[in-house]
């Protein structure tokens, strides 16, 4: 019988009168888990007094309460479950409420199906937020302050101090804040100190996310522990990964005992190391490993979210991921990546659900560093691909043809035949063995042939048709894009190839996973002891499933053509004989900006969005509009590109592959973004403040640096642009004595400029060095230790390389950085702002090449005492119109601009005094 609300004289009441239905549902779902058996949780009650904030903290009897009253907080709230459905509370029921309501903790008894509650102790008023004081970070962060105490190199940066009090701001006033912070500024301590102050006075959960891996390390390494060193009041920082860097140990243990059935015995050696590792890792994340385990093998032993009991798991208490989850719950400041936070809000976002933890624990505070690269860790995090190499992979792991006996579901009878002892299992035995024998190992086979006919069939089409655009010369190895684009959809090429074909493949899937369904259904039949011992592999077929399901969704958006995607097919023919050709399905959102308002900006509290490219032209309306920080209406007319003042030239197409970019396996397989555009709430408006600050770096530029943008290179479209990048290079390197970083925008020009100027170089005793030769940290390491090193890059080394001192002097930039025109997605953009009458080349193509082209250039000057060249080899910049907002942009406003002739004695001059 449901409850009315509690009132002074009966504490009985619904439980929806108490808690919210977000928190009823992970309540339910929490003791569902538990067997029925006894959870606690801790809930956090809004002013409503409504638990919503909730969070399974312990399980099993008042023996576990220890442990989460240390969790909770004034104005929170325990609830815990009495599995016999009678409400009354226990004598020891009572001494944990008075115990919790002198802590101002209330305490309520709930039946297992949350329906009906008994309030023992009322949730108490949250205390209101402890404001920062902004007049602090003068004294933390000043002359005197504890940063001046604990650095020996301390230095005193107002810009430091300004920018701390306008995060104390943004914490206050519930705002987001978005911050330019040059250089130098010391930005990382400006956000950590008031984010580490508002977590401690405020008892609230602090995230930081980052786009690189450096940046995180040196948060969690240095920043952080340096700040808990010196602050005084006590904190914990902890680092949350990716699910699948951490070692599962429940799938360890199948792998050991099954291991045969799935793997054959190839990793035997392997896996005796990684069971010893096992035992003595304290955390169990792969950064901990000294080897590199083989994909196949940690693919089988990694941890995954579906192919996880959770508290059913009988490794849960110790589980490394789960562990890591409980120490990431109970940090005040959470670093995390964009790519995991991104995931995690696409969750929330499709699920509706902001106060349960998904990939992350609940927050509503969040600090993005690298915020210059959101927009592409969210398009990223929001992208699907299917891939024939990956669907046929899939169908190996379901049944592998060459290893007749081995694979998932080889291995799932063998258990199903050692389970099954009642009679009455035997019918269910027998359906499943039919399905698997009769449907699923055939249906795996022909799945992978679908897939590679497909692919055969597919490819000569999109081989003619790409010859039809680049001439009888395109190298068909090399992978193509193709936008699928209204009017491919109508072509000859769309219509009786790529349709019907994917269509193909797209019903062969659904036909397998109707097969596995099949099964599944008649799984339930079983009874409960069978299907306790057969649980781990069911999971293990359950999660193949729907990985295949996954797929089948992601080919079905394709073929759906959804107007606010992005989709493409990229393909090649394989470069040497045995290589799998390539052929991918792909989409992704041409907006994500909506997405982001919808899923970040609007119901986290605070958010600051900081980095040292932000602005362009000195004006935030770039980086505002991608973020969905302000409406995309059309600004007023501005120039665009005419005939005598061409658009420029752009990446060759190859720079569109990076293998040093960030790579951050996400959390969670990501979900097709059309259900995020669906997700995404009608009203647009953003209620919060928004704040703009822009800090300038310290350095002094004019004295630090040369700054020299040539008028005379010919334009990058014409033939003797290459040769003459190349002389220009040649000259500096031997004026400068080496420690040059040359920056290209494609690996083409990268390798035809080494070709021609590398031996040269290199037999007068230069080091030459290029991306790709090394992995990158080796590479940097390299150039630091060579005095004469010169390093050929491109895009992933534009941004995210500190290289101090005397090693790095000169910073050649060879070419303006704008994005491949070919490229799908900035296609779509492109297209998308030209259709609502916008221009597209002053709003996108120019304001995005300038944010990368302000990080290459923040490559040169690393410190106070940094000295160096940089030298601008596009001569666009000076004489195109679009070249002001380029150079206005730099943080150094005197630059040099005549004709070569004139510049090498400059350059002497300034370089004479590495000739001493
Ligand atoms: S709880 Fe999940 S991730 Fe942890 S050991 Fe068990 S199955 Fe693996």
């Amino acid at each position: 019988m449901t409850q009315p609300p509690a009132t002074a004289s009966s504490p009985r009441c619904a439980a929806a009168t108490v808690l919210s239905a977000a928190a009823r549902a992970v309540i339910i779902r929490a003791i569902e888990d538990n067997d029925g058996g006894e959870v606690f949780f801790v809930g956090r009650a809004g002013p409503d007094r409504i638990a919503d904030d909730v969070l399974p903290c312990a399980f099993g009897n008042q023996d576990a309460v220890p442990a989460l009253t240390s969790l909770a907080e004034a104005g929170d709230v325990v609830i815990h479950n009495h599995p016999s459905g009678g409400l009354q509370p226990s004598h020891q029921d009572i001494e944990i409420a008075s115990a919790l309501g002198e802590r101002s903790v209330g305490f309520y008894i709930i039946d297992n199906a949350c329906e009906n509650a008994f309030v023992v102790t009322p949730a108490f008023e949250a205390p209101a937020p402890a404001v920062l004081d902004p007049d602090r970070m003068d004294e933390l962060l000043g002359r005197e302050g504890f940063l001046a105490r604990a650095m020996d190199n301390y230095e005193f940066r107002p810009e430091q101090i300004n920018m701390a009090r306008a995060v104390c701001r943004a914490f206050n006033e519930d705002a987001v804040c978005v911050i330019e912070a040059g250089t130098g500024t010391g930005k990382s301590m400006a956000y950590l100190l008031p984010a580490v102050l508002w977590a401690l006075e405020n008892k609230e959960k602090v995230v930081v996310s980052t786009n690189t891996i450096n940046l995180q390390e040196q948060l969690i390494h240095k920043d952080l522990p340096m700040l808990a060193r010196r602050l005084g009041p006590k904190f914990r920082a902890e680092l949350l990964k990716g699910r699948g860097n951490y070692l599962c140990l429940r799938r360890l243990e199948e792998v050991r005992e099954h291991g045969q059935d799935l793997l054959g015995s190839g990793f035997a050696n392997e896996l005796k190391e990684l069971m010893s590792w096992a035992k003595a890792t304290p955390d169990g994340s792969l950064s901990d490993l000294a080897f590199r385990p083989a994909t196949e093998l940690w693919d089988e032993i990694k941890s995954e979210a579906d192919n996880c009991p959770r508290t059913r798991c009988a490794r849960y208490r110790d589980c490394f991921y789960y562990n890591a989850r409980r120490r990431a719950s109970a940090a005040n400041i959470l670093v995390a990546n964009h790519a995991l936070l991104l995931t995690d809000l696409a969750l929330r976002l499709t699920t509706g659900n902001y106060t349960e933890a998904a990939v992350l624990p609940p927050f509503h505070r969040l600090v993005l560093d690298e915020g210059h690269n959101i927009e592409e860790a969210a398009t990223r995090a929001f992208s699907a691909q299917v891939t024939v190499t990956g669907l046929r992979r899939m169908c190996r792991r379901w049944a592998n043809p060459e290893r007749r006996g081995m694979g998932v579901l080889s291995a799932f009878i063998r258990r199903l035949r050692e389970a099954v002892e009642a009679e009455a299992d035997w019918p269910v035995l027998e359906a499943a063995q039919a399905i698997v024998y009769e449907h699923l190992q055939p249906g795996s086979e022909e799945l992978a042939t679908v897939a590679s006919e497909v692919c055969e069939r597919m490819l000569p089409p999109l081989m003619d048709s790409a010859r039809e655009e680049s001439g009888a010369f395109a190298d068909p190895a090399r992978i193509t894009q193709l936008r699928i684009t209204g009017e491919v959809a109508a072509s000859p090429l769309w219509l009786e190839h790529i349709e019907p074909l994917t269509r193909q493949m797209h019903a062969a899937i659904s036909h397998f996973t109707a097969q596995a369904d099949r099964l599944s259904v008649e799984l339930k039949k079983l009874s409960k002891s069978a299907r306790e011992k057969i649980a781990s592999a069911a999971l293990q077929v359950e999660s193949h499933a729907g990985r295949m399901r996954l797929a089948g969704e992601q080919i079905g958006q394709f073929l759906k053509r959804d107007d606010n995607l992005c989709v493409w097919l990229e393909y090649a023919a394989p470069r040497r004989p045995g290589d799998p050709p390539i052929l991918r399905w792909l989409t992704a959102p041409i907006e994500v900006g909506s997405v982001l308002k919808a899923a970040l900006f609007a119901p986290v509290k605070t958010t600051i969005v900081t980095s040292a490219t932000l602005t362009v032209d000195r004006k935030f309306d770039y980086v505002l509009t991608r973020l969905g920080l302000r409406s995309r209406e059309r600004p007023p007319a501005e120039s665009a590109a005419t005939d005598d003042e061409p658009a420029p030239a752009y990446l060759d197409e190859d720079a569109a592959w990076d293998p040093d970019a960030p790579d951050f396996a996400p959390d969670r397989a990501p979900r097709p973004a059309e259900n995020l555009m669906a997700a995404r709430p009608k009203s647009a408006g953003i209620e919060r403040p928004v704040i703009l600050e822009v800090f300038d770096s310290p350095f002094n530029y004019r004295e630090q640096a040369l700054i020299a943008a040539p008028r005379d290179m010919p334009d990058p479209r014409r033939p003797e642009y290459e040769s003459a990048v190349a002389d220009a290079i040649e000259r500096a390197v031997r004026i400068s004595r080496g420690g040059a970083f040359v920056l290209f925008t494609s690996y083409g020009m990268l390798n035809r400029t080494v070709t021609r100027v590398g031996d040269r170089l290199s037999r007068e005793r230069f080091t030459v060095l290029r991306q790709g030769d090394l992995a990158r940290h080796a590479l940097l390491e390299r150039f630091r230790s060579s005095p004469r090193a010169v390093l050929f890059a491109t895009s992933s080394f534009w941004e995210g390389v500190d290289v101090q001192g005397d090693a790095l002097v000169l910073l050649v930039l060879a070419r303006l950085p704008f994005s491949v025109p070919s490229e799908p997605v900035q296609q779509a953009r492109v297209e998308a702002i030209e259709r609502r009458g916008g221009n597209s080349f002053t709003e996108f193509s120019v304001p995005s090449a300038v944010i990368r082209f302000k990080q290459g250039f923040g490559r040169l000057i690393r410190s106070r005492t940094d000295r160096g060249a940089v030298l601008i080899l596009d001569s666009r910049v000076v004489r195109q119109f679009y070249g002001r907002a380029f150079l206005n942009s730099l943080p150094a406003h005197d630059i040099w601009k005549g004709l070569q002739a004139q510049l090498w004695p400059e350059l002497e001059r300034f370089f004479a005094y590495r000739a001493r």
